[in-house]
């Protein structure tokens, strides 16, 4: 009787116990949910899950390997200290993977039986259908030759792990702006799984080249075997999908064909210069379908990124460029990486020709017109100006030494701004702010980036200023 007792009194202590972990962890996901903001939420804190407490370690487990991975590398600390500050002493925090069945979409039923025929049939004709729709890969885009930092690496490690093919996001959608990566990473992925795993059937194409195929396949009759060559492969990959935003039937076939594939379990990677929730143009159910994995943004390159870039495809190309002419390229081509590297070949090819070493003077001639595209650049005089008149304060308080928080939050936000939109250096823009220190500077611009991430309202605010000042 005791015995029955103390069970019982024992699995209630356990369940008690269990719910206080869960209790407990959820406290930890909100502030982390603060601390990060919503999208990184989504996708990396959300579903984690706390499975025990024992020996002094905190047991996680989420759902892929690419999350533990990522988890572990970008918010175990965190966890580990947040947990620390609320709730006592804590030595580890482990992450395992607990597979969970796939998530069932709405429209997920079994594929039709004929076009499972036409998966199995064993057709010579289907033998080399991932080559014939696929685009030839440029062999200069690998992962070596990508040179990665905070604004990328998410889409990198992503990248990466659809070509390792274990646990990569699917779909996994790359979104950012011309020039930043999309296709270099696109291909590096490709050409890595055809190196490595040569039987598994990779096709990248254009959404416009697979539009022109779609369309050319209609009118020769052809769309059954259009549609077996697209549905045979194991990782399909489509650049620059906004392309096919207002085309009906272009999506629609694209849409039955990202179904098909998703639901035999085949790897599905697209690029986009918009995020699905960004796209007009394109049906509701296409929409949530490409944002159901992982959408990795690849952000504005920093000057930092912009000269190792141009170190390393020096590097590449065996060719030596003076340091101050590489750095006055990564300051004044800020725009995108295909124009940074055009200016770096035609200084090459300059340099070649006069058979003379480039420098600074020699590069500004030599790049006028690209300089002068990238002149009408902002100013922090233009961004104090701005963010002053947005938060209706006085333009010299922007230099006043005042540290009332109404004059220094938009103090803060300008010199964040100035940060973002200007390539001066942290002194530069100290100075400019009534002679602050580059300390200071950093911390302003850092708390801008925590409000930004905890505030939906400074965010909006920020969104707006980078508007204006744009003009
Ligand atoms: P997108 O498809 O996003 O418009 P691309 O992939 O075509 O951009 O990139 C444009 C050029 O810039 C390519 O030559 C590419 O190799 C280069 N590039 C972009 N980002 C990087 C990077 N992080 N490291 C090295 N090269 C890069
Ligand atoms: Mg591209």
């Amino acid at each position: 009787m005791f015995d029955k007792g103390n069970t019982a009194a024992a699995a209630a202590a356990e369940s008690a116990a269990v719910s206080t972990l869960a209790l407990r962890f959820e406290q930890v996901k909100s502030l982390l949910q603060k601390e990060f903001g919503d999208a990184a939420f989504r996708t990396w804190i959300q579903p984690i899950e706390s499975t025990g407490f024992s020996n002094n370690a905190l047991e996680l487990s989420v759902p892929t390997r690419f999350i533990r991975d990522w988890v572990k590398s970008h918010y175990a600390d965190r966890i580990r200290s947040l947990w620390h500050q609320h709730f006592g002493p804590i030595a580890r925090v482990d992450i395992v993977i607990a597979a969970k069945k796939a998530p069932t979409s709405g429209e997920a039923k079994p594929a039709p039986q004929h076009t499972v025929t036409a998966f199995e049939r064993p057709a010579v004709a289907n033998e080399n259908a991932a080559e014939n729709v696929s685009s030839p890969l440029d062999a200069r885009y690998t992962f070596q030759n990508y040179v990665t930092a905070p604004s990328n690496e998410l889409a990198y490690a992503a990248a990466r792990r659809v070509a390792e093919g274990d646990g990569a996001p699917n779909p996994l959608f790359l979104q950012g702006g011309v020039g930043l990566g999309k296709t270099h990473l696109m291909h590096a992925a490709a050409q890595a799984i055809r190196a490595k795993s040569p039987e598994r059937k990779v096709a990248y194409l254009s959404a416009e080249k697979f539009m022109y195929q779609f369309v050319r396949a209609l009118r020769s009759k052809e769309t059954i075997s259009f549609k077996e060559q697209f549905r045979n492969v194991d990782v399909l990959m489509i650049d620059d999908v906004q392309f096919i935003c207002g085309k009906e039937s272009t999506q629609e076939e694209f849409f039955h064909t990202f179904n098909a594939l998703i639901d035999q379990g085949k790897q599905i990677v697209v690029s986009a210069d918009k995020a699905p929730s960004e796209m007009e143009g394109i049906g509701e159910r296409l929409r949530s379908r490409l944002g159901m994995g992982l959408v990795a943004t690849i952000n504005p390159t920093s000057y930092e990124l912009r000269l190792s870039i141009l170190q390393s495809k020096c590097a590449l190309m065996k060719r030596e460029m003076p340091k101050d002419v590489l750095e006055f390229l990564a300051s004044k081509i800020a725009s995108n990486v295909r124009e940074l590297e055009g200016a770096l070949n035609r200084l090459i090819a300059h340099a070649d020709l006069a058979g003379r070493t480039i420098t600074v003077e020699s590069a500004a001639d030599l790049l006028q017109d690209l300089l002068r595209a990238g002149a009408r650049r902002v100013t922090v005089e233009d961004i104090q100006r701005k963010v002053a008149e947005h938060y209706n304060i006085r333009l010299s308080d922007m230099h006043s030494p005042r540290r009332a928080r109404p004059l220094a939050r938009p103090r803060q936000v300008a010199m964040y701004l100035s940060k973002q939109l200007t390539e001066h250096s942290l002194p530069e823009i100290g100075r400019k702010f009534g002679g602050r220190d580059h300390t200071t500077i950093i911390h302003g611009v850092r708390k801008i980036e925590e409000l930004c991430q905890a505030d939906r309202a400074m965010k909006d605010d920020i969104e707006t200023l980078k508007r204006v000042i744009a003009g």
